[in-house]
């Protein structure tokens, strides 16, 4: 049985009084047990939802190593440390706004894994790449690159969010049906690549979830949960889109 997640990626918000407000929101709600529900505020927010037992923090990226003179980066052994349980790895806002490659997310996904860390690596094709027709190739090579560091082992110790960048922010989602296409060919791809773990690693939507459209894309087969971002700064529609999740 894979895990059903729900996570709040918070991008580039979160001040100390949002953070205290949405640590009492999500303490005081009541999570169904089948699901597991994760926080990734911004580094400087991430002290205020530690130590919760209804939900787990993570970390929005990290560094490609662990320790030494590398002034401003927070490492993945540095992030468990703290307290946090995940990190995301490979958000298309990084890999387009900061240059994040393939190799840099693929050595983050190893170091995150070594540090005990479970990443949630993020794939997924442009709206070119979606009209262009080679959409599944392109997230098959974003899903093979980004764990081809990784023991059979550990691959199954990652979750994978299929975030389509055309929908990101847009109020554009992506259908159950465009959604479900590209999850099962995450899983069988993960399946034929690592021997069988794509039936153990959770795979979950990202691009303009809301209340409204949840229990449609959460009801595909092979959609094990979603990565919320615009929708997850409000609490009362995070809290509901777990409801319905579960
Ligand atoms: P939106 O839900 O705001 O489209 O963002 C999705 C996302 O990028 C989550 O990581």
């Amino acid at each position: 049985m894979r895990n059903l997640v729900i996570a709040g990626n918070w991008k580039m918000n979160g001040s100390q009084t949002f953070a205290q407000e949405m640590r009492e929101a999500l303490d005081n709600a009541e999570f169904s047990e089948r699901i597991t529900t994760v926080v990734f505020p911004p580094f400087l927010a991430i002290h205020t939802m530690l130590g919760s037992d209804k939900f787990a923090v993570g970390a929005q990226n990290c560094y490609t190593e662990q320790s030494g003179a590398y002034t401003g980066e927070v490492s993945p052994e540095l992030i468990a440390d703290a307290g946090c349980q995940y990190v995301l790895v490979g958000h298309s806002e990084r890999r387009t706004l900061l240059g994040e490659t393939d190799q840099v997310v693929a050595k983050k996904v190893k170091l995150a894994v070594s540090a005990g860390l479970t990443p949630v690596l993020c794939v997924g094709e442009t709206l070119d790449e979606r009209e262009s027709g080679n959409f599944k190739d392109v997230v098959e090579q974003q899903v093979v690159a980004g764990l081809k560091e990784l023991s059979g082992d550990e691959v199954k110790q990652v979750v994978v969010a299929y975030e389509p960048v055309w929908a990101i922010g847009t109020g554009k989602t992506a259908s159950a049906d465009q959604a479900q296409e590209v999850h099962a060919h995450i899983r069988s791809v993960l399946n034929s690549a690592f021997d069988g773990a794509g039936d153990a690693i959770s795979i979950l939507y990202g691009g303009s979830v809301k209340s409204e459209n949840a229990a449609e894309l959460l009801g595909c087969a092979d959609i094990d949960g979603g990565l919320i971002g615009g929708a997850s700064l409000n609490s009362k529609e995070f809290i509901t889109i777990c409801r319905i999740a579960a």
